[in-house]
């Protein structure tokens, strides 16, 4: 099933040809006669979309619109009108209540299946999907309003360069937005990083020369790695169905048909930004919340969480290549006494200062991560037990050597740590039981680490495997 479409028309016939349509294309298909019904329905079968008559026997489509935003369930699903064609004012204010698109009647199949498409695509895209019922609401992303977004950049593509501007003098007044001209040509080369736009207006002329190179914009600027989440609005002088179809196939987010009109293209931007504006934010928290998950916030290691798997695969590869590998545990020494004497934050300070020196004298390939309170474990793949007895002597020195300067204290302090030492991926031949897996090689490290204590602190002690 490639999606599920809820209709809603109070006139059978039309749901029956509509559904005829849709059914051919293997959606499934619920229906509604009422607006009343529809809520209901959307509550209890979650569509991928929504397509509405304009006119409903309880109230329009902009006012369904309102009904379905009032709902956290029904919120994201989008809804598109079917109208016979409606006055000016009545399709504005769907657009501006929410409604995704207004096609008119008679409805040309391949554009509609076109458009089904780019709008359960855009409601299925990744991050959205998975978020939009919990984090984003949340995070109160659902009630942001642009006007308390970024006002965000768009830029007008186009081959005429001269109805462009006039474009974007008529569009100023009513968008916060920067907009800026530019040729096909022209618009993906001079892009860097910083200075990507949110939303790409591509404007189809009258003369059909420039619509290739405009449609192969359409597909760079989905393929370009910093563009591909931008918005893209296309924009055609005229109607033309399969033209239009395939720029949604393409990846277009939006398309107008009927030419330029001011009030029209400045909701589809607005919106377009909106959902853009809630959209990155969703995939910057994905990204922060994955990094977060997976690292210490005091020292900026990885945590325990991401070690264990780590050291798992370590060992795996390690039984791979038959290279042999070191795991470290370093402990701070009488570290209470630093906290009780210097204060917390000082204490604080030391793990930093640790954390720091740990990783400039480690290689890119080790793992380091902060496992305890004061507790670190290391893991250096590809290591036999001379290198892991050089290094974990040399760290034992970078932090017992030097003082540490701690706000709580005039003078640096002193500051030292035991390190207990395992080697991994040595084996006797036919010894299953030799420790490669994670938890008994901390435990094996564990154990160095305690003797290292016992025998007084500031040193390092191996556990050497039975080999
Ligand atoms: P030993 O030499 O035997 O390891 O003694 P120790 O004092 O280092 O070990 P102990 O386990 O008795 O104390 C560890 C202390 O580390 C206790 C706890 O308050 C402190 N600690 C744990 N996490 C943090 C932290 O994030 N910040 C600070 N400042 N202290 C922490
Ligand atoms: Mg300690
Ligand atoms: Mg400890």
């Amino acid at each position: 099933m490639q999606g599920k479409i809820l209709i809603v028309d109070a006139i059978s016939t039309n749901r029956i040809v509509l559904k005829v349509k849709l059914a051919s294309a293997f959606y499934e298909v619920i229906q509604a006669s009422t607006a009343d019904e529809a809520c209901v329905s959307a509550l209890r079968h979650d569509p991928d979309l929504i397509i509405s008559a304009m006119a409903l026997p309880d109230c329009d489509a902009a006012e369904l619109c309102r009904r379905l935003d009032r709902s956290p369930q029904t919120r994201a699903i989008p809804l598109m009108v079917v109208g016979c064609r409606p006055d000016a004012d009545t399709r504005l204010k769907a657009l501006e209540a929410g409604v995704q698109d207004v096609m008119l009647k008679p409805i040309d199949d391949t554009l509609l299946l076109a458009r089904v498409r780019s709008l359960i695509r855009a409601h299925n895209s990744a991050a959205e999907w998975q978020m939009r019922d919990d984090t984003s609401r949340a995070l109160g992303f659902a009630e942001d309003t642009l006007d308390f977004g970024p006002p965000g950049q768009a830029v007008l593509v186009g081959a005429d360069a001269t109805a462009a501007h006039s474009w974007i003098s008529q569009l100023r007044p009513h968008l916060r937005t920067e907009l800026s001209f530019t040729s096909p040509e022209t618009a993906l080369r001079d892009l860097s990083p910083g200075k990507v736009p949110d939303v790409f207006i591509l404007t189809l002329s009258e003369e059909d020369n420039s619509t290739s190179d405009v449609l192969r914009l359409l597909a760079a600027i989905r393929a370009t790695a910093i563009t591909r989440h931008a918005g893209i609005l296309v924009v055609q002088a005229r109607p033309d169905p399969g033209l239009g179809a395939y720029a949604l196939d393409l990846g277009a987010d939006d398309l107008m048909t009927d030419g330029f009109d001011v009030a029209e293209l400045t909701l589809r931007v607005k919106a377009m930004l909106r959902r853009k504006h809630v959209a990155d934010k969703l995939r910057a928290t994905v990204r922060t919340g994955l990094k977060a998950a997976v690292s210490d916030p005091l020292t900026g290691l990885h945590n325990r969480r991401y070690a264990m798997p780590h050291l798992t695969r370590v060992a795996e590869h390690s039984a791979a290549t038959g290279r042999s590998f070191a795991v470290m545990v370093a402990d701070l020494d009488h570290f209470k006494q630093i906290n009780d004497v210097y204060g917390h934050a000082s204490g604080d300070a030391v793990l930093i200062e640790t954390a720091r020196r740990l990783r400039d004298n480690l290689r890119g390939v080790d793992l380091i991560a902060r496992i305890g309170g004061e507790e670190f474990l290391i893991v250096m793949p590809a290591t036999p037990l001379s290198e892991a007895r050089v290094a974990a002597s040399r760290l034992c020195r970078k932090i017992g050597g030097r003082g540490f300067i701690v706000p709580g204290a005039d003078e640096p302090i002193k500051v030292t740590v035991s390190i207990g030492v395992t080697i991994g991926g040595i084996r006797k031949p036919h010894d299953s039981a030799a420790p490669q897996d994670a938890n008994m090689l901390l435990d094996a490290a564990d154990k160095a680490l305690y003797a290292a204590k016992m025998q007084g602190r500031n040193q390092v002690n191996l556990n050497r495997p039975a080999a």
